[in-house]
């Protein structure tokens, strides 16, 4: 059969408009560079542990499409993650999967998303190819959440789905738990729904986990990418049974292979080694953040992540000094276009090593 139309033709006529126009998620290249833009874990395996995975992963049926490794992987992570009575757990391709497995599920007509700005963007991105309305609330210039503005657009556009990053990337701070607790009870009172976001739970001094119990309405959602499994994808979502059963009918029913099940289920089995890593990291963290408050004409924001938010004076000359001197981190301000992130830098905490690396390449290049 010929082919009647140039393919530009076609994919204007059959793509959407505002597929086209948009450019995807951007993703730096890091050939040759310490790569401290995407909050990974820097730390490999010791190597008995690299050969012990290479043979549990040797003996896993690839063959069979995931059933039983997706059930265990729940059992093991509802133990790890001290799951509330009457509460389920969910897994996705990485919590990312889950954001959009929420945004299909809760895509009732004028289905409204809200969010904290800036924050991470996936809610946003999610909504948007979903076809439902996202509102974003802006910060403080502080960065704190704006208690009246969010309970005032609570209250009008009666959101469906509230997300709260906790701590929110990539301000990296958690928010004031009384605003919080006001949000939840105003999200409730609307009969929407709140997630809080946990990705970065091992760095962080706090946690929904257990208070989720007492709210029927709230979702805490984690992922293994920041605690040491970005490779793996696996994300997990978490709430009231009758809740988390409703979402689960979106799953695609074998969304997470039998490989990345058995790289997770061996990840649980050495939960101390990735604790004492995440330790390490919370340790660098604050070394720096002691560094960073010596530098003149920097401000560094606190953190709970293992990444810190710093603004300087001129972020894109930093960005390409470091850049230049080997050092790969996130230029967010340019990234997000966000007014509130002016001249903000977003780093990862690395190795010690790393870190150093860091120090030096950003002082340099102030
Ligand atoms: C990294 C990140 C995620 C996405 O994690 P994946 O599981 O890798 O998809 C979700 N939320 C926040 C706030 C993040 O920073």
């Amino acid at each position: 059969m010929a082919e009647t139309v140039p393919l530009q033709q076609r994919i204007a006529r059959v793509i959407r408009q505002d597929v086209q126009s948009t450019h995807g998620y951007a993703i730096q290249d890091s050939k040759g560079l310490v790569k401290l833009d995407a909050m990974e874990n820097p730390f490999g395996l010791p190597a008995p542990l690299q050969r012990e995975l290479g043979e549990r992963l040797s003996r896993v049926a690839i063959n069979r499409y995931p059933v039983q490794s997706t059930a265990d992987v729940v059992a093991a992570l509802s133990r790890y993650a001290q799951l509330p009575a009457g509460c389920k757990l969910m897994l996705g391709n990485g919590s990312d999967e889950l954001i959009d497995m929420l945004s299909v599920a809760c895509d009732v007509p004028g289905a409204t998303l809200l969010a904290p700005e800036p924050g991470f963007v996936m809610y946003r991105m999610s909504a948007q190819l979903r076809g439902l309305r996202f509102v974003g609330v802006p910060l403080t210039p502080e960065f704190e959440l704006d208690r009246a503005a969010m309970l005032a657009a609570v209250e009008h556009e009666r959101p469906a789905l509230t997300y709260i990053g906790y701590p929110n990337n990539p301000t990296c701070n958690l928010w004031d738990d009384a605003v919080i607790d006001e949000i939840v009870a105003a999200v409730g009172a609307q009969n929407g729904l709140v997630v809080f976001d946990e990705a970065y739970q091992p760095f962080s001094s706090r946690t929904w986990m257990q208070r989720m119990a007492s709210h029927d309405h709230v979702l805490v959602m984690r992922t293994l990418s920041k605690f040491g499994l970005a490779g793996v994808r696996l994300g997990y979502l978490c709430g009231h049974a009758a809740l988390i059963d409703e979402v689960e009918k979106v799953r695609p029913p074998y969304n997470v292979s039998v490989l990345n099940a058995e790289a997770t289920l061996f990840a649980l089995d050495h939960a101390d080694e990735y604790a004492r890593q995440a330790a390490t990291l919370r340790a660098e963290r604050e070394r720096l953040q002691t560094a960073f408050r010596t530098l003149p004409g920097v401000r560094s924001y606190p953190s709970e992540a293992n990444m810190i938010l710093l603004r300087v004076p001129d972020a894109k000359r930093t960005f390409e000094g470091m850049k230049a001197r080997g050092v790969l981190v996130k230029n967010i301000g340019a990234a997000l276009g966000h007014p509130l992130l002016a001249n903000c830098l977003r780093l990862t905490v690395g190795t010690p090593q790393e870190n150093t690396l860091m120090i030096d390449a950003l002082k340099a290049s102030l």
